[in-house]
């Protein structure tokens, strides 16, 4: 017995010794920390540093293989079927395999959970970041992070990639709407509200999981909006606008920070020691990781291994690799071995790592907690989501007698794709990385909202908005094709011409119209403000359409005020509140708190000035009734860029009873800026409001034409014409098709603004269809016929082929007109694609899937990104300057994915080359330099 007891104790002595107190969820975490690492190698380290995309995991073993310490799931990365329940199979089956490792230590699963676990179908999904920047509201904020907290956790995620806490300065940025708003205020309040709303009081609940703030830093004030591109600002600057989000980050413990992909003053990001090391860790004493982002280290100078060189010695703790892990560790572990990565550097890096993972209490619950599967878009939630939206939507502009629509005898149209597309609604980053169109997942979209607010008879939905039935009120969605990231990026955000006509039309046929503008950012919406009677920002709502009817149907007052500066010409981007001469459409923090009419007697409101393109009359349009009696004696001064000035001559009536008639005495020529002043009369509304003077009222000068340029090199929509003869629009049938131009037959025509930005030579491309009838299309520049083209027949009106033939254009703003010469067919769209410019301008990019080189003057070492939306098929390719084909970079099938190609140019000349990215149904062409 004595004996016994004895070697009992000696036995349980021998254990303490060699305790391994890493696995003891009592001990202290910095302790459990340090007992961790004491026992791992440098194989084990190195793991923990890489992140590998689940798409590119050559076999799962290589978890266990290679220690992976995470895994991620890129913008669409999902397991098929696409269910919470197989994403938790997944995850499980992942974390099998880390547990299999000697240590034991557990994957962190990180994905972009941006907006709701948007990648699942089925989640709820929120409105973007920017759509919660117009709440207001921390409290709902914090609210939707913890829901989307508690689906990512339901799925097994432990990570977010979110928020994103960027000051986004510049609209034209693809990722304006992943930024709560355009000032430091949004960005610090949305941090701690969102980052407290993921990770909870305690990071081991089961509910909560580890945010991510990013991108770290500067990446909304790159020049000119570029996205990955650089931020020009002195250290002062910088801190005062893109840091102030990262110290309320840190002040709520978040777990983890992304380096950003930009540059400031010229130096990356994710190679710079001063921002990462001594000014985040050291200063901010940001005690948890920063992990890289896509491939991020790749665009840093040198080869591969100096570049992680570089990055780990700056301070990144872990690497989103994510594809070429294998090389990753092998040249990590070259650099380690050499010393060019210090012993200390690693262990920071993997203490860092470890201790989120045991703040998470990864270790104690490594697997999913299936219980919470069936909260998953649960009701509950979407209750929520739904309380999002309709905070957020801003009333911009609205007439009185307009809002709120009536739940009963009142016949209402909705109008546009965007009424009935739940992707279109959501956007970005919904489903699939760029988001999609249609039913993507599962929602409600307006129109069914409308459905469930009214009785449904009186609801018409016509998308394309020639049949309205007896409707007396339209509402008209515009969107904005979903995009995400450099995709996202535009030269021009003006409204369409085709979705112009929408409201326009609706307006000739007599409606009143109410537009709702789904957007990702403010847009130029001058060309409709004439055709409008209300104007609404709804952002991208997400999933929980009916947010938008309780707002249009007056069930809840609205709340929301712009988190962006409303500009009014795209030349004023950027713009941002607290510039100075800060003269925009709408300013940051506007929103009009109520939809009933305004009070009885007050003064009368402009709605809008419109100058039509005769340059002479001017529409102007109050918020009220006008009593016309009153405006007789009135006076206007029309006042203009280039010292134009005109006095009215003539104030007359019109037949839409808020609108004025204002002729001036000289005419407008050109496309000028303009305002307009109310000098002196007495212009009174029907119930007795007097107008005030005003000095300085934006006019908006028709002489800007109706909407959107088309811009060359770039696809030009067919429905995006100005003026035509003898067509009609159709939905066209295939995914991703958009609308086509049906019924072109000999002598009919279509006519559209282009904006030419290079002289050169371009490739034409039409994609046509034609049942039985070979055609004959003509392109007219200006009055010169520069193409004649033979269509083939393509055995159906939905059988859809391109057609190309070579064109050489000149530089400038001008007219296209495409001549049926002969008919009969459909055309979808057409596109030019740049093959040598002459005055070698630098072009806008308007097709985002090849998405660019770097560097450019690009090196032997430059790297081509694509972006592969689907899995296909494709080439890419190198031709020189005459069109000679100079290399073959890739050719075969890719899977849906972002892909790095480096491309090794030590053979080739000095000059100017074209890389082309091809697949069955897509082609794009971009241009690089050479300087050796
Ligand atoms: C984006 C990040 C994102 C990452 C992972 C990158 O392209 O810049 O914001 O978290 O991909 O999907
Ligand atoms: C088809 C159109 C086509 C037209 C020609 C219609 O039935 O929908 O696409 O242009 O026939 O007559």
């Amino acid at each position: 017995m004595k004996l016994l007891y004895k070697w009992n104790f000696l036995f349980l002595l021998l254990v303490s010794i060699n305790a391994q107190v890493y696995l003891d969820p009592n001990a202290d975490v910095e302790a459990r920390v340090n007992d961790l690492i004491s026992r791992m190698t440098l194989d084990e380290k190195i793991g923990q540093m890489t992140q590998a995309g689940r798409a590119f995991l050559d076999n799962d073993n290589d978890i266990n293989l290679y220690y992976l310490g995470s895994i991620l799931s890129g913008g669409g990365s999902s397991p098929n079927p696409n269910t919470p329940e197989s994403w938790a199979n997944m995850y499980d089956q992942y974390q099998q395999y880390a547990l299999n490792t000697r240590l034991k230590i557990p994957l962190i699963y990180g994905i972009d959970a941006v907006h709701g676990h948007n990648n699942v179908k089925g989640a709820v999904i929120f409105p973007h970041n920017i759509g919660l920047g117009a709440t207001r509201n921390p409290e709902l904020i914090k609210l939707a992070s913890q829901i989307t907290a508690k689906e990512v956790a339901a799925t097994g995620i432990d990570w977010t990639f979110a928020p994103c806490i960027a000051v986004p300065l510049n609209e034209k940025w693809g990722r304006t709407y992943e930024g709560f708003g355009e000032t430091v205020e949004l960005a610090e309040m949305a941090a701690t509200a969102s980052i407290v709303g993921y990770q909870g009081n305690d990071l081991a609940d089961n509910e909560t999981i580890i945010a991510c703030a990013k991108h770290f830093v500067g990446d909304g004030g790159t020049t000119n909006g570029i996205d990955q591109g650089n931020t020009e600002v002195n250290e002062e600057v910088l801190r005062a606008i893109h840091m102030p989000g990262y110290i309320k980050a840190i002040e709520a413990g978040v777990g983890t920070i992304m380096a950003s992909y930009s540059s400031w003053n010229g130096e990356k990001l994710h190679g710079h020691h001063y921002l990462l090391t001594t000014v985040l860790k050291e200063e901010l004493g940001f005690d948890g990781f920063i992990v890289s982002d896509w491939a991020g280290i790749d665009q840093l100078p040198g080869n591969y291994k100096d570049d992680i060189k570089q990055s780990i010695n700056a301070g990144i703790d872990m690497v989103m690799v994510p594809d070429n892990y294998i090389e990753y560790i092998t040249l990590f572990k070259e650099l380690a071995n050499e010393n060019q990565i210090s012993a200390e550097r690693i262990d920071d890096a993997v203490k860092r790592i470890l201790r989120i993972k045991f703040r998470m209490g990864l270790f104690e619950n490594p697997y999913t907690d299936r219980s919470l599967l069936n909260t998953v878009g649960s009701a509950e939630h979407r209750a929520i989501a739904r309380e999002c939206v309709r905070e957020s939507v801003v009333i911009l502009q609205k007439k009185d007698d307009v809002l709120p629509l009536k739940k009963e005898n009142q016949k209402i149209a909705l109008i546009g794709k965007g009424a009935d597309d739940i992707g279109l609604q959501s956007g970005g980053w919904t489903i699939y990385w760029q988001g999609g169109s249609g039913d993507i997942t599962e929602g409600t979209t307006l129109l069914e909202a409308f459905n469930k607010k009214t009785n449904s008879s009186n609801i018409v939905y016509s998308e394309s908005g020639n049949n309205l039935g007896d409707s007396e009120i339209a509402v008209i969605v515009i969107a904005e094709d979903p995009y995400a990231e450099y995709e996202g990026f535009r030269e021009d955000l003006t409204i369409l011409n085709k979705d112009v006509q929408l409201v326009k039309n609706a307006k000739e046929q007599g409606l009143k119209t109410i537009v709702v503008l789904y957007s990702g950012r403010p847009m130029i919406i001058n060309p409709l403000i004439k055709y409008s009677d209300a104007i609404i920002a709804a952002w991208l709502p997400g999933t929980e359409g009916d947010g938008i009817a309780d707002v249009l149907f007056g069930d809840f007052e609205p709340k929301g005020k712009l988190p962006h500066t409303w500009p009014k010409y795209m030349d004023q981007i950027p713009i941002n509140f607290g510039d100075s001469n800060y003269d925009p459409l709408f300013e940051y923090g506007f929103g009009l708190t109520s939809i009933h009419d305004s009070e009885i007697g007050s003064a009368p409101s402009v709605f809008s000035a419109y100058l039509n393109d005769d340059g002479k009359t001017l529409e102007l349009t109050l918020n009220k009734k006008i009593d016309f009696n009153s405006i007789e004696s009135s006076n206007f001064t029309l006042i203009g860029d280039e010292g134009f000035s005109s006095n009215s001559v003539g104030v007359s009536s019109t037949t839409d009873s808020n609108t004025i008639s204002i002729t001036f005495e000289t005419a407008v020529q050109s496309k000028i800026k303009l305002s307009l002043k109310y000098n002196s009369g007495t212009i009174k509304s029907l119930d007795g409001g007097v107008l005030n003077l005003f000095s300085n009222k934006f006019v908006f000068n028709g002489l800007f034409g109706i909407g959107a340029i088309n811009t060359i090199p770039g696809k030009v929509e067919a429905e995006n014409y100005i003026s035509m003869e003898g067509i009609q629009t159709q939905p066209t049938d295939d995914i991703g098709g958009g609308e086509n131009i049906g019924w072109i037959d000999s002598g009919d025509w279509l006519e559209y603004d282009v904006n030419i930005l290079a002289t050169g030579t371009y490739k034409l491309n039409y994609r046509i269809a034609s049942e039985s009838q070979a055609g004959i299309i003509q392109l007219e520049n200006g009055d010169e016929v520069v193409a004649t083209t033979l269509l083939p027949v393509t055995g159906g009106w939905q059988t859809w082929r391109t057609v190309s033939t070579e064109v050489s254009l000149t530089k400038g703003e001008n007219k296209f007109r495409i001549n049926a010469v002969s008919g009969g067919f459909n055309l979808n769209w057409f596109s030019f694609d740049l093959l040598v410019s002459v005055d070698n301008t630098e072009m806008s990019i308007t097709e985002f899937t090849l998405l660019q080189n770097y560097p450019n003057p690009f090196n032997p070492n430059t790297i081509i990104s694509i972006h592969v939306p689907q899995e296909s098929n494709i080439e890419l390719e190198v031709f020189n300057s005459n069109g000679e084909l100079v290399k073959t970079i890739y050719e075969g099938y890719l899977n849906q994915g972002k892909y790095n190609f480096k491309f090794n140019a030590e053979n080739l000349a000095s000059g100017i080359y074209f890389y082309k990215l091809k697949t069955p149904n897509f082609q794009s062409i971009k241009k690089m330099i050479l300087l050796k």
